[in-house]
């Protein structure tokens, strides 16, 4: 049985201050919810300025929400300007990392060989990676639904220990941030598509315990549909994160 994980990407958005004020709101709801963590694990993805306060509310008061970054260096330390090493992040406390994120391979040029470098970069210091992959509108068209997706996770995880942990993202590019999200039909056949894969790479009892997300356009009113396909474990939810209210209710799915 694998534990729904609602995940939100914060993408460039929310400072320090802003994070910890939205996150003791998520606690609070969380409380006043009385959530049932056996429904839902709850983690967010702030920028990483913010990943210090984000760490020490969570300790201060062991709030049950993990976190983790949105991306991170394949090297360990050293001359690479500007990047952020796995290190770090397993020092702050970070339990995931983002990792092949669209956004990523779009504008900055990560390709699938970046991805599968940075996972074992994000194994090497005991996070998990929330591994993203997904098609185009012209990929869909031109190799339907599966092909594309499935080609980037085999390229993501090639050489990859299965046993230390990962999360499969499915985030259709044509669905991020347009309001227009996959079917939940689309959604389930993707991420059967994606978890036959894992069995071949990682083996079946790794598949079976592989939470497989889908992300574009999630937000309340159409997440329980989501979470109704056997195959889907949750949601990586962009735009309707910052909403501390839409989140809440995303989070509550089951009721
Ligand atoms: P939206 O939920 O804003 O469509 O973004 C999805 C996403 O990219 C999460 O990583």
């Amino acid at each position: 049985k694998r534990t729904p994980f609602i995940a939100g990407n914060w993408k460039m958005n929310l400072d320090h201050l802003q994070s910890i004020a939205f996150v003791q709101k998520l606690a609070w709801s969380l409380a006043d919810a009385r959530h049932d963590f056996a429904d839902a694990e709850v983690a967010v993805f702030p920028p990483c300025t913010d990943l210090r306060s984000v760490q020490t509310l969570v300790a201060a008061d062991s709030l049950p929400i993990g976190y983790g970054a949105q991306d991170l260096s394949a090297y360990d330390s050293g001359a690479y300007t500007g990047e952020i090493s796995g290190a770090f992040l397993s020092q702050l406390g970070c339990g995931y990392v983002i990792i092949g994120h669209s956004e990523r391979r779009t504008l900055h040029g990560e390709t699938d060989a970046d991805v599968n470098a940075k996972i074992k970069a994000a194994h090497r210091h005991g996070l998990v990676p929330v591994v993203c992959v997904g098609e185009t509108a012209e990929n869909l068209e031109a190799h339907g639904p599966s092909a594309v997706p499935v080609a980037q996770l085999r390229a993501a995880l090639e050489g990859i220990d299965g046993s230390k942990g990962l999360v499969v993202a499915y985030e259709p590019v044509w669905a991020i941030g347009s309001g227009q999200a996959a079917t939940p039909a689309q959604a389930e056949q993707v991420a059967v598509a994606l978890r036959g894969l894992l069995a071949e790479l990682v083996g079946d009892e790794v598949a079976q315990a592989t939470r497989v997300l889908y992300g574009g356009s999630v937000k309340a009113a159409n997440i329980a549909s989501f979470l109704r396909e056997p195959n889907v474990d949750g949601a990586l939810v962009g735009g309707a994160s910052l909403d501390i209210d839409e989140f809440s209710s995303i989070i509550r799915f089951k009721k």
